[in-house]
């Protein structure tokens, strides 16, 4: 079959030929239709220091994908040749504590599709049984080969409470423009994105921010006056990694804010901690989707109305990988999709 591999150590990706994966008695087997590039993945193609420490080569790469499985363990019994899929990136132990109380996603030994083991990046994938959401008919098939990355922004915008609340999201990648859409869909009051990328948060707008701001030319304080909002804001999602962003965000919360946490920095941050004590602010890291609330999550509130199909921007076939990869690093794009079908 084809696959996109990381064939050598330096920059870049290879369309190569390798063997169908095989299945354990646990296992599917997958036929990849569609699939998502998530920043992980330019991370890889780009092999910069985290690719370099993380991905053993040889390795298929990517996680974001929807498919049909095709073939099922001999242990296999709730899922059948024919069904739609997307599969959980996150492969979790099953016997640490946090998995056996049913907190698959606080599991410390977690293993990445396309970073530690095979991905999908590839005609077929094999995945374990308990890596695997059933697609409901009513999904679109584009947004089910996003939902890893969407099941990121939901994770991290339910993790408060939201209804009636003033939410800023620093920002404007394709995660923090679907936590945009979530939080309103989710009864948000106000939601204000910032970004440093015009094209984004152009994004943003269309995904239902209240505001959307360029930080190089905009105070989000002046943003809170605009909107008539006095005491700063209840809930902040963290989506850039940038560490100016995260104290922009430290300055505008109100006394007893709630921060979630999803943007990976590069390094240490140095924040002034006093905003933390005498704010009372509750930061909370997120990692990940948890297993099964937030793929629930998603199926349901697409069901009620919820549309994020705007951050879905381009599309190749796996062949043009190299074009989207390109547009991924321009900045110009929402979320690239690449189709896997002859
Ligand atoms: P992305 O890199 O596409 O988006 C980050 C955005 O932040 C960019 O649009 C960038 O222009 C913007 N930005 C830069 N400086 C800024 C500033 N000063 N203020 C506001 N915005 C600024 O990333 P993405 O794919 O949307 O993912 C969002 C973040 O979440 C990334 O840091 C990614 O590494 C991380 N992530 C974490 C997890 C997890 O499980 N914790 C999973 C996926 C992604
Ligand atoms: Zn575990």
């Amino acid at each position: 079959m084809k696959a996109l591999v990381k064939k050598e150590s330096k920059p870049g990706l290879w369309l190569e030929d390798v063997p169908v994966p095989t299945i354990g008695i646990n296992d599917v087997l997958i036929k990849v239709d569609r699939t998502g590039i998530c920043g992980t993945d330019v991370h890889i193609y780009k092999w910069d220091d985290w690719a370099q420490k993380t991905i053993p080569v040889p390795m298929v790469v990517g996680h974001e994908f929807v498919g049909e499985i095709v073939e099922i363990g001999s242990n296999v019994v709730d899922y059948t040749p024919g069904e739609i899929v997307s599969g959980e990136g996150h492969v979790v132990c099953g016997r640490c504590r946090n998995c056996f109380a049913g907190r698959r996603h606080l599991c410390a030994h977690t293993r990445g599709v396309g970073v530690n083991r095979p991905g999908a990046f590839a005609e077929y994938i094999s995945l374990p049984m308990t890596n695997i959401w059933h697609h409901d008919e009513s999904i679109d098939r584009d947004v089910a080969s996003i939902f890893d990355p969407f099941g990121n922004a939901v994770h991290t915008a339910l993790s408060f409470y939201v209804l009636g609340e003033d939410v800023l999201i620093t920002g404007a990648g394709p995660i923090g423009v679907m936590a945009a859409a979530v939080v309103k869909h989710a009864g948000a009051r106000h939601v204000v994105v910032t970004d440093v990328n015009p094209y984004r948060l152009d994004l943003a707008r269309k995904m239902g921010a209240t505001l959307a701001l360029d930080v190089r030319e905009n105070k989000i304080a002046d943003a809170q006056q605009q909107l008539g909002m006095t005491e700063g804001f209840d809930v902040g999602l963290e989506m850039s990694g940038n560490p100016q962003a995260f104290r922009d965000m430290l300055n505008n919360m109100c006394h007893g804010g709630k921060i979630a946490m999803l943007g990976i920095p590069e390094k240490e941050i140095a924040i002034d901690w006093n905003l933390v004590v005498f704010n009372m602010l509750t930061l909370k890291g997120i990692y990940g989707r948890e297993m099964y609330e937030t793929w629930y999550k998603m199926t349901v509130m697409l069901q009620s109305g919820l549309d994020i199909s705007p951050i879905i921007t381009h599309r190749f076939h796996a062949s043009e990988y190299e074009a989207g990869f390109e547009v991924m690093m321009s900045g110009q794009s929402g979320k690239v999709i690449l189709d896997w079908n002859n």
